[in-house]
């Protein structure tokens, strides 16, 4: 079976260089534990930070070592005392990257294909969905009536924020992305009221021209110039969720920093950063109400799978940090 592991570390944008694809032997599962075939596989941004041998909320990848992941599969084989799950279960699980994972039980979960597809629950019922929804409503506090901007709106996390925002009442829903199908993707499908190509101009006049009447939540997937610009747009007592800076994961040196920091104290503005992990609480609401949405065509949601698995799995990474996606972007065993 294949597995994908670790190279070397890349310094500024990685290459395939930095991945090599290692066929091993299929583990057999010991006590507690299961075996499972991997159906679909997730990439992720935060993954670019865990090849870096930097302390962090995550510890790094290692070389020589598989790299790690969200991941969803059958289980093929199970080892003694482990209760509530048999082969041909689908499992959710944290180690993606490889054909076939052998973990303990109990760091898996159960998911019901009949439900949703099995790549929903990387994605839109997922990791990212989830912090969608605590980031706009629990980190920013969204409340009715608040005009919304969001970057890398056309991804897996923006695409949710935005289509939320206008659920739950925004009076304006403004995205920027990475080309013009994206930025017609945003208007004309998912209901956003403006959208730009942050390629097109500098972000501070396009936001502006979008917001007429400022903004008051920015979600912030992107970091350096968007975040300038959205400080520049935000009304008084306006919020940021710190969510993500994907414009600098692969920086080879220091960014700058926003230079209008002043007017957070003019403005009042409220700064919060958001892990995912810290909002386990709030997932059983997310999935009822994103769920309901889902089912009564409220809310879209795309994903872009790469087929070929392990082989095309660093071409899939590679093709996230570049905007090749968008929504989720998934590997099919
Ligand atoms: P996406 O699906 O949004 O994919 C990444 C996107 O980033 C690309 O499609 C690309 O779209 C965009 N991008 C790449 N480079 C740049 C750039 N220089 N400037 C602007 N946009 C760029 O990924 P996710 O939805 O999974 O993640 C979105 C953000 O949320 C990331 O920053 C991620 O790290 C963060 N995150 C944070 C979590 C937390 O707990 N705090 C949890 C999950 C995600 P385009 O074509 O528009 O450029």
């Amino acid at each position: 079976a294949l597995e994908v592991r670790l190279a070397s570390r890349p310094t500024g944008w990685p290459t395939e260089d930095n991945f090599e694809i290692v066929e091993v032997d299929i583990p057999t599962p010991a006590d507690g534990q299961i075996l499972v075939r991997n159906v679909v596989m997730s990439v992720d941004p935060y993954m670019r930070g865990r090849m870096n041998d930097v302390k962090s909320y995550v510890p790094p990848f290692q070389v020589g070592q598989p790299l790690e992941g969200g991941a969803v599969g059958e289980i093929v084989a199970v080892g003694s005392n482990v209760e509530g799950l048999a082969v041909g279960d689908n499992v959710l699980h944290g180690l993606g990257w490889r054909e076939y994972a052998v973990l303990d039980a109990k760091h898996s979960v159960k998911v019901d294909p009949t439900i949703a597809p099995l790549s929903a629950y990387l994605g839109v019922l997922g990791m990212p969905g989830l912090t969608a929804y605590a980031g706009l409503l629990a980190t920013a506090e969204f409340k009715p009536g608040d005009a919304v901007f969001v970057s890398g709106a056309a991804g897996a996390v923006g695409q949710l924020v935005g289509q939320i925002a206008r659920l739950k009442g925004a009076s304006r829903v403004i995205g920027s992305a990475g080309s013009p199908e994206k930025v017609k993707y945003l208007t004309e499908e998912l209901g956003f009221d403006a959208a730009f190509n942050y390629k097109d101009g500098p972000v501070a006049e396009q936001l502006a021209a979008a917001a007429p009447n400022g903004i008051d939540v920015y979600f912030d997937n992107v970091g350096g110039e968007h975040l300038e610009a959205a400080i520049d747009s935000l009304n008084i007592n306006g919020r940021i969720t710190m969510c993500g800076a994907i414009s600098q994961y692969n920086a080879d040196k220091k960014p700058t920093g926003p230079s209008n920091m002043i007017q957070i104290l003019a403005k009042r503005l409220t700064l919060r950063g958001m892990l995912v992990g810290d909002h386990k609480a709030l997932q059983q609401q997310f999935v009822q109400e994103v769920g309901a949405w889902i089912a009564s065509g409220e809310l879209k949601y795309s994903e872009t799978t790469i087929e070929g698995g392990a082989r095309q799995a660093p071409a899939a990474f590679l093709g996230l940090l570049r905007g090749e996606n968008t929504g989720k972007m998934l590997v099919q065993f």
